[in-house]
């Protein structure tokens, strides 16, 4: 007999994940604990992994009584703790889990988390696929080939401080762009600053003075450009179809490097036509932004938490520019004809409320190619404490907002990595185009 609902997940004291046997799962859309709808659910995507969230009271739905309900626990089980999800790459969640925190609990470390529930024998979360593109699924990655392959460019190039130092990411942070690299796969990375310009909240590699890590130390000595060059080039003869990108995850503000930047995407073009030079960034420098592009970088993907300037100062504290200052790199990137994503912080509760949709549409006008649905990695109650008061206001629904900007941008991408010059469509460059430009 099929389930009829999904039922609430906790874990006891000892951290013992279990269903509950009658309450149903809770989730919370950054205004209220509501029932996920079947249609939300899907099966827990493979390669995510569940945590139990410290000092967090569980809420179940009784469905008798239609009221939330605080899943207690008994003598064996201990005082209850909240479950969470965290997603595998390539989904968007759609709800937080519903909880009640102590006054004594700790601030949760920087994961998206996601409610979760039992259903049919099976795990399931509020989520939905964004990205087809394989290339982060978690069990795509052999480690035996990853290391051959960090040994064998080791030893080719052994003076390429930022293949080593690609080579910890691989193997020490388990970066995916990084072990790509060496696997001579999709993406690779190209580290090449250690300073930032923003100083954001939820930062990933850089949480001096918070209560909790940052997920990634961050890169110490700043790239060379003949070192990027190398690793960009070796990567393109590899994968003609592939990505190289400045601005990861362990890495500051890549545009506070503007020569090396500069003199690596001429190096590469100077050397190669293949595939897609790419720049994650806060975008925060347009006259930087329009030399790169000038010099051959073809995309740009534009990280940011809120189309709303208010929200974005909140959370990203920016040190000398202002949230105009990345629209002007966007305009910079599209008057000369280049690609652009924006990678969108969706934080349900945010994301989708009116104002936001209505921000972000303005941004949209602007000529944007391809929305990266990314989940926001950060304790919730932190983030809204942060945001002026406004910030949540009637949420939609992650679908919903996912809907309507399809419905009133036909030819808008979504997706969740920056992709190959192969899925841009007509609005990726050309090797042609780009001798044109280069002329
Ligand atoms: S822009 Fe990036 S590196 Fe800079 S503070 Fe924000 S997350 Fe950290």
């Amino acid at each position: 007999m099929p389930d009829r609902f999904a039922r609430a997940v906790v874990a006891d004291a000892q951290g013992r994940i279990f269903d509950h046997p009658t309450l149903a799962l809770l989730g919370w859309d950054g205004e209220a604990w509501r029932q996920p709808a079947d249609t939300e659910l899907i099966a827990l995507p493979k390669g995510s992994d569940l945590f139990v969230l410290p000092g967090r009271i569980p809420y179940a739905l009784d469905l008798r009584h239609q009221e939330a309900v605080e899943v207690e626990g008994d003598a064996d089980t201990g005082i209850l703790q909240t479950v969470a999800a965290f997603v595998a790459p390539a989904y968007a969640r759609l709800l937080h889990p519903a909880y009640d925190t102590r006054p004594d609990a700790p601030e949760l470390t920087l994961y998206a988390y996601t409610a979760v529930g039992w259903k049919n024998g099976r795990f399931v979360v509020p989520a939905v696929r964004v990205d087809a593109d394989p290339r982060q699924d978690p069990y795509r990655f052999d480690m035996r080939l990853v290391q051959t392959g960090v040994d064998l460019l080791r030893a080719a190039h052994p003076d390429n401080r930022a293949i080593a130092h690609v080579e910890h990411c691989a193997l020490v942070y388990h970066c995916r762009a990084a072990q790509n690299f060496f696997l001579g796969r999709w993406e690779a990375p190209m580290p090449a600053a250690t300073q930032c310009n923003a100083a954001c909240v939820g930062c990933i590699s850089d949480q001096s003075g918070s209560s909790f890590a940052a997920n990634h130390d961050r890169i110490q000595v700043a790239s060379r450009a003949q070192d990027l060059i190398e690793l960009a080039c070796l990567h393109l003869a590899r994968v003609p179809n592939g990505v190289v990108s400045f601005g990861q995850g362990c890495e500051g503000e890549p545009l506070l490097q503007p020569k090396v930047l500069e003199e690596t995407v001429a190096g590469i073009r100077a050397r190669t036509q293949a595939g897609i030079v790419n720049l994650n960034s806060n975008a925060s420098l347009p006259r930087i932004v329009a030399r790169l592009a000038d010099a051959g970088l073809d995309s740009i993907r534009i990280s940011l938490n809120s189309a709303r300037p208010a929200l974005y100062h909140a959370y990203y504290k920016p040190r000398g520019y202002e949230f105009r200052h990345v629209v002007q790199s966007l305009d910079e990137m599209k008057a000369r004809g280049k690609y652009v994503s924006l990678n969108y912080f969706v934080f349900p509760g945010v994301s989708d409320t009116r104002a936001e949709i209505e921000a972000l549409c303005a941004l949209l006008d602007r000529g944007v190619d391809l929305v990266q649905l990314r989940n926001l990695n950060i304790d919730p109650e932190l983030y809204l404490r942060v945001l002026p008061d406004d910030a949540v206001r009637e949420p939609l629904g992650v679908l919903a907002l996912i809907a309507e900007l399809r419905q009133r941008y036909p030819k808008l991408r979504f997706g969740y990595f920056n992709p190959p010059r192969t899925r841009m469509g007509r609005a990726g460059p050309t090797p042609q185009g780009r001798a044109a430009a280069a002329a």
